[in-house]
């Protein structure tokens, strides 16, 4: 119909759906998907090669093998495939492998969506067409946070706003749920860090980007696989393997603290001069614990990197396929 307009042709759309204990949604989730991609199929606006990719993260529930019958069930007409890794790698990991396994497979472009029905199915219609039209990246960018509790709502902010204090440039209320091209796919593959932090990779490849809005909804049945440790660690990742800021940070304290204890030294030599020095030992024990703390602190994060520069030097791979169908 509208095809004809289109700088580019329908393209072989794989959508990869990170699984990790999700046997409640999988159901549902690739009804809706197969509901899509057979509309999409229809207007000739995806090709009749698109797939449903799932990539199981280690679960430990049926979800593997519910995702290995929607693969073996005539039914669907070969539309669902999927590849699961041999651990728990966790999301980032997760997504990686489940996108390298779509270019491999030769598609046109990849679209990554959570399992649990929060990112809008509707939504994909809107980046196929700006992918038609020559978009390279296509972020989904929720319009409201209503949905999330007021903890995730006060937490997500902060942790925008500190990315971009610490340089890593995001695209603010977009996670994971983006179109990419194989053009970008192949430019991602060659970033090897352990570290992955995709919502501050993908904005740095450049390339032609637009934004299309959708509403999040909330999680369809089952429990949330981020706990707050999981969120802290991603936070963490985000921000490390951007940015060297922290440790500036801690260089810009040490300056700071030396000029205090400079200040200290003055006024310890003039309370000596004066004869009291024993009304000091308060101030002294304060003083110890603080410099104690700072130095600790200090340590902490510079062993962050070192910790990180040690993973990094190893070169492991990231994850393991235990399993791919087709
Ligand atoms: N997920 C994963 N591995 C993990 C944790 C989560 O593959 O270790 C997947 C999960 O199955 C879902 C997506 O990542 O498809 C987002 O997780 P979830 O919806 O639990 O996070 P939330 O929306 O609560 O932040
Ligand atoms: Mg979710």
């Amino acid at each position: 119909m509208t095809a004809v307009e289109h700088p580019r042709t329908a393209p072989r759309l794989y959508v990869v759906v990170p699984c990790y204990n999700e046997e409640e949604v999988l159901p549902e989730t690739s009804r809706r998907l197969e509901k899509k991609l057979r509309s999409l199929m229809g207007q000739r606006r995806v090709s009749p090669e698109s797939r449903v990719l799932f990539a199981n993260d280690g679960s430990k529930d049926r979800t593997w093998e519910l995702i290995r019958e929607l693969h073996d069930d005539p039914a669907h007409d070969g539309l669902f495939t999927g590849i699961s890794l041999a651990h728990n790698r966790g999301h980032q990991n997760v997504l990686f492998a489940g996108l390298m396994s779509a270019l491999e497979h030769g598609c046109d472009a990849a679209i990554s969506m959570d399992a649990d029905l929060q990112d809008d199915v509707n939504a994909i219609d809107e980046m196929v067409d700006a992918y038609l039209d020559g978009a390279n990246i296509v972020y989904g960018v929720r319009n409201d946070r209503e949905t999330d509790t007021r903890f995730k709502r006060g937490t997500a902010e902060a942790f925008y706003k500190l990315m971009s204090r610490m340089g890593t440039e995001t695209v603010p209320n977009s996670a994971d749920f983006r179109l990419m091209d194989a053009q970008a796919l192949q430019a991602l593959s060659q970033y090897g860090e352990a570290n992955l932090f995709l919502r501050g990779i993908v904005p740095s490849l450049g390339f032609q980007t637009t934004k299309v809005y959708y509403k999040r909804a909330e999680r369809f049945a089952g429990e949330s696989k981020y706990p707050l440790s999981k969120m802290v660690s991603l936070a963490i990742d985000g921000i490390t393997s951007f940015s060297v800021t922290p440790l500036r940070m801690v260089t810009i304290a040490g300056s700071v603290f030396v000029v205090i204890s400079l200040l200290a030294l003055v006024y310890a030599l003039v309370s000596l001069a004066m004869g009291t020095t024993v009304g000091g030992w308060t101030s002294l024990l304060i003083s110890i614990w603080f410099v104690g703390g700072a130095i600790m602190v200090s340590l902490g994060i510079v062993g962050e990197y070192v910790g990180r520069i040690y993973l990094e030097s190893k070169h492991r791979p990231r994850y393991i396929v235990a399993e791919e169908l087709d």
